[in-house]
């Protein structure tokens, strides 16, 4: 399930340019932009641009997208300064639903990486 933009979404409002956010990387279906309180030295969002309440509702019209995101994860993270597998590294998070510690209702990947200890995670 994807839809237009819901007017009370937080990302949507960034995706749409009402929100600055700093940007990372930007393409027809995907933006990418770091959390504004970061848990990590490297912490940014992958985030699609359809507004996809979470990974829950996600389908096989999803399947792409997905494929994408988790492909281009390491490439960014690298480009954002995570080091190289296997010393550097990073984790990459989806929180989906209130027990699942999402509190942003429009699915997104958390990317996060750099020198330890960090502040969560
Ligand atoms: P969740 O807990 O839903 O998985 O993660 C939501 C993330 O969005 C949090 O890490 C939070 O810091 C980040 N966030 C919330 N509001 C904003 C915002 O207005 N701008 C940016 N850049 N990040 C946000
Ligand atoms: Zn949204």
């Amino acid at each position: 399930m994807s839809s237009a933009a819901d007017p009370a979404c937080i990302f949507c409002k960034i995706i749409e340019g009402k929100i600055p956010s700093r940007k990372v990387h930007e393409d027809e279906e995907l933006l990418v932009f770091h959390d504004i309180h970061p848990w990590a030295p490297v912490h940014f969002l992958m985030v699609p641009k359809a507004h996809v309440p979470s990974l829950a509702q996600v389908g096989p019209e999803h399947e792409a997208l997905l494929g994408r995101m988790l492909t281009l994860a390491p490439k960014l993270a690298l480009q954002e300064g995570c080091r190289p597998y296997p010393d550097g590294g990073y984790r990459v998070v989806i929180n989906t639903g209130a027990e699942g510690g999402q509190e942003v209702r429009h699915l997104h990947v958390h990317v996060m990486g750099g020198p330890r200890p960090w502040l969560k995670g």
